[in-house]
């Protein structure tokens, strides 16, 4: 048996995560319950709380069908236009109904979390209502990635017993983040302030041959802020970036092992070789793990991959099935 604190249903945001390093204590409130090639999996999304009974070897027949974890791009509009961003800049929405239609669905069969993301989730129209929507009327733990900055006192009231875990996105710190995000510093802090009170939330940072300087400087502001995590996100290449620079992460994986502070360090899976990872959920790889549906409604093992199925009116499920087949992924 193995009882750990993933902050929310073994990693949520905009890919598959592995922890590397897992603090907590955290009380027993099992909500939901997932079988899997890992075993019994049972996630509380308001404690974070994840039990893997790996003793029961749950006959195939009843694994969950759906991801452990979907992230759904709602929107690809951002107002902001951070040079390494990989979104396809158009305005290609997701339509509520459908959405709504989804969760219900991957709820259903075992999904345990949605990360909501982008473009940036909250210029989406009706996003602080499909995140009630989502917690009201499913299971599942409801996630979201942001830059920040709209959220306000308002949003924040909106959101706040409707969302479980909030990823910010903060590169640097002050000069550094400014010139990434061209939005203020100081205004993102006081954000934090804000978006503290609605959930538990983390940083996210995409690291580079810059930001990698500041990594000390940014798990300190994030700490002193109340964030509990930093999910390390290795730069990918774009139209207007490299990738980062295997040098890079050499130095990356030096700050891991050297890194005493409170905060529970993620990185995605893509990443993830090379580094002290901690990931008791192993057995469950691939689209039995997470998947990504982008803002055209089309679903791929992750938001990075170019290849693809338009989910249609036959579902989720169905177009997952025929994903796994063109992918040759086998599902039990
Ligand atoms: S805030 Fe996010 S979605 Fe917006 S441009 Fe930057 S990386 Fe892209």
């Amino acid at each position: 048996m193995q009882i750990d604190a993933p902050t929310q249903a073994g990693g949520h945001g905009k890919s598959d995560t592995v922890a590397v390093f897992s603090p907590g204590r955290y009380q027993v409130d099992p909500a939901k319950v997932r079988y899997s090639s890992a075993g019994l999996h049972i996630f509380d999304r308001n404690t974070g709380l994840n039990l893997l009974i790996d003793e029961i070897a749950a006959p195939s027949s009843l694994y969950s069908r759906a991801p452990r974890h979907v992230s759904i791009a709602l929107t690809n509009r951002c107002d902001l236009a951070c040079a390494h961003c990989f979104v396809p800049k158009s305005r290609a929405e997701l339509p509520f109904d459908v959405v709504t239609q989804w969760l219900s669905e991957l709820d259903a069969n075992g999904a345990l979390g949605v990360g909501f993301g982008g473009g940036e989730p909250t210029l989406y129209p009706r996003f602080a209502e499909l995140c009630q929507h989502a917690a009201r009327e499913t299971g599942l733990s409801v996630t979201f990635t942001t830059h920040g900055h709209r959220i306000d006192q308002e949003m924040a009231a909106r959101l706040r017993g409707s969302v479980h875990f909030i990823r910010v996105s903060m590169d640097g710190v002050n000069d550094t983040y400014e010139s990434i995000r061209r939005r203020s510093f100081v205004a993102l802090l006081s954000r934090l302030k804000v978006i503290r009170g609605v959930a538990q939330f983390g940083v996210n940072v995409v690291v580079n041959e810059r930001t990698i300087a500041e990594l000390n400087e940014v798990a300190e502001v994030a700490a002193d802020f109340g964030a509990v995590e930093l999910l390390l996100l290795p730069q990918a290449q774009t139209r207007t970036v490299s990738a980062v620079t295997d040098e890079t992460l050499r130095e990356l994986q030096r700050w891991v092992d050297g890194y005493c502070g409170p905060l529970k360090l993620c990185i995605n899976e893509a990443h993830a070789e090379g580094f002290p990872t901690c990931d008791p959920l192993a057995a469950e790889r691939g689209l039995r793990a997470y998947a990504h549906i982008d803002a055209t409604g089309t679903i791929k093992p992750t938001s990075y991959h170019s290849t693809g199925i338009a989910v249609g009116e036959g579902g989720v499920l169905e177009a997952l099935d025929l994903l796994a087949k063109v992918i040759g992924e086998d599902r039990p």
